[in-house]
C-alpha cells in the first residue's frame, strides 16, 4: 500500500481539523481489532507482540489513533479529550516491572471533539478524567513504541444491546479518510473463569468449545455476516462460553462496521492460550 501523504509530516495536534481541511481525503485507513490478552504481553516477547508490531510497520503511520478498548465502560458514550491521557494501570496480581509502564502518547482534543460533532447517534461526552487503559496502551504501544501517535479512547456504553454498537461505529468511518487508525481492542474468546490458569503460557491450547466459537466467528468474519456475530447472543453454547460478558466482543463489532464493500478481513496472532482465550486479531483492509 502507498504511504499517506500524511506520513513522515510532523504536524502541529491543533491543525488535525485544519489540515484534513485543508489537504481533503487521504487514503483510507485499515482498521484493527486487535486480541489483547493479558497485560503482561505490554511487556513480554512472544509471537503475539511480534505480531503487533509487524502490523504496525507494515500501515501507513496514521495522523492519530481512535481506540475502543473493552475495559471502558461507561453509562452513554465518552471519548476522552485531553492533551496528556495517563497510563492506567487497570489490573491486580503483576509484577511491579508492569505497574511501571508508561505510554506517553499524546492525546487530541481536536479530534475528540470532531467525534462528537460527526455523531448522531448520541450525545457523546468529553472526558477528561480517563486516559490510556491497559486494552488501548499494552498493545498500542507495539504499534507505536515511540508513544508519537496521538491516541484517544472512546467507551463501550454498557447500557446498549449489540446493534448499537455496530452503529454507531458505522458513523466513525470517515475518520479513516483523514488518516485515524481506528482500533478495537478485547478478546474474541475470552472466558477468565475458565481459564486454565496452571496453563496460561500455552500457546494453542483451546478447550472444543473454544476452538468451535473461535472457528464459527471467523467464518462469520470471512463470509461477511456480521449480523450473526451483533446476535452473539442467539449463537448457542459455544458462544454463551466464549462471550460470557460482551465487554471484550464489542470492540470487534465496531471494526467490522467499518469494513467497506471492497475490503477484506484478515487475521493475525489467530491462536487460542489457556484454554478459554483467542489472541485473534483482524484486519479490515482492501481486498
Ligand atoms: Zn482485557
Amino acid at each position: 500500500m502507498a504511504a499517506l501523504p500524511v506520513a513522515g509530516v510532523a504536524m502541529k495536534l491543533s491543525s488535525l481539523n485544519q489540515f484534513a481541511g485543508e489537504l481533503g481525503n487521504t487514503e483510507r485507513m485499515p482498521a484493527l481489532f486487535l486480541g489483547h490478552g493479558s497485560p503482561m504481553n505490554a511487556i513480554e516477547e512472544n509471537e503475539f507482540v511480534s505480531g503487533f508490531r509487524k502490523t504496525g510497520q507494515e500501515m501507513p503511520t496514521p495522523t492519530a489513533v481512535l481506540c475502543i478498548s473493552a475495559h471502558w465502560e461507561t453509562r452513554g458514550t465518552f471519548v476522552t479529550a485531553m492533551d496528556h491521557p495517563r497510563t492506567i494501570h487497570d489490573f491486580g496480581g503483576f509484577p511491579r516491572a508492569l505497574f511501571e509502564v508508561q505510554y506517553p502518547a499524546p492525546g487530541n482534543p481536536e479530534l475528540a471533539k470532531e467525534v462528537q460533532g460527526m455523531v448522531s447517534k448520541t450525545q457523546v461526552g468529553l472526558d477528561h478524567n480517563w486516559g490510556l487503559d491497559h486494552g488501548a496502551w499494552s498493545v498500542i504501544k507495539h504499534l507505536y513504541p515511540k508513544a508519537d501517535v496521538p491516541v484517544i479512547q472512546m467507551s463501550l456504553d454498557y447500557s446498549q444491546p449489540p446493534q448499537y454498537h455496530y452503529e454507531l461505529a458505522r458513523e466513525l468511518a470517515a475518520l479513516r479518510r483523514k488518516g485515524v487508525l481506528i482500533v478495537g481492542s478485547g478478546n474474541m474468546v475470552h472466558n477468565l473463569r475458565l481459564v486454565a490458569w496452571d496453563r496460561l503460557n500455552e500457546v494453542d491450547y483451546a478447550f472444543d468449545w473454544a476452538t468451535e466459537a473461535s472457528d464459527k466467528m471467523k467464518t462469520a468474519i470471512r463470509s461477511g455476516d456480521h449480523q450473526a456475530l451483533v446476535d452473539f447472543k442467539s449463537q448457542g453454547r459455544s458462544f454463551d462460553l466464549a462471550i460470557p460478558t460482551p465487554e471484550h466482543f464489542l470492540p470487534l463489532l465496531y471494526i467490522l462496521a467499518l469494513q467497506e464493500k471492497d475490503e477484506a478481513a484478515s487475521f493475525f496472532n489467530d491462536k487460542a492460550v489457556a484454554g478459554a482465550l483467542t489472541m485473534t486479531s483482524v484486519k479490515v483492509d482492501k481486498a
